[in-house]
């Protein structure tokens, strides 16, 4: 049975802790608690400083940075920007100096 989004979360934040737990010989008191619903997951500073540092460092792995153009944070798997359209780092550079270059399809000969 699928977990419940709130006991997803409290799931994943108990999981969390225990693994940092576990490297604490004498742990100390619980300084932060994080309320799920109506769950509590009591958080000792160690865990506090992990579960911090783990939401800095988490990159969506939709996140392929900002568009060269206009800054946008969406680009799509093409590198195009959802916000203006353009294509957006080296292969978009390509692709506008191309299209820049290109005239057309060439003049059908007489036949
Ligand atoms: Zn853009």
């Amino acid at each position: 049975m699928a977990l419940s989004p709130q006991e997803e979360v409290v799931s994943a934040l108990r999981q969390f802790a225990e693994r940092i737990d576990v490297f604490d010989p004498a742990p100390g008191p619980a300084v932060v608690e994080i309320t799920v619903g109506d769950r509590t997951v009591p958080m000792r500073a160690p865990v506090v400083r992990a579960l911090a540092e783990a939401l800095r460092a988490y990159q969506d792995p939709r996140d392929r940075g900002t568009c060269d153009q206009c800054g946008g944070p969406r680009l799509d798997d093409n590198f195009v920007c959802a916000d203006c359209g353009q294509p957006s780092g080296v292969f978009g550079q390509l692709l506008r100096e191309r299209a820049a270059r290109y005239e057309g399809p060439p003049p059908e000969l007489p036949g």
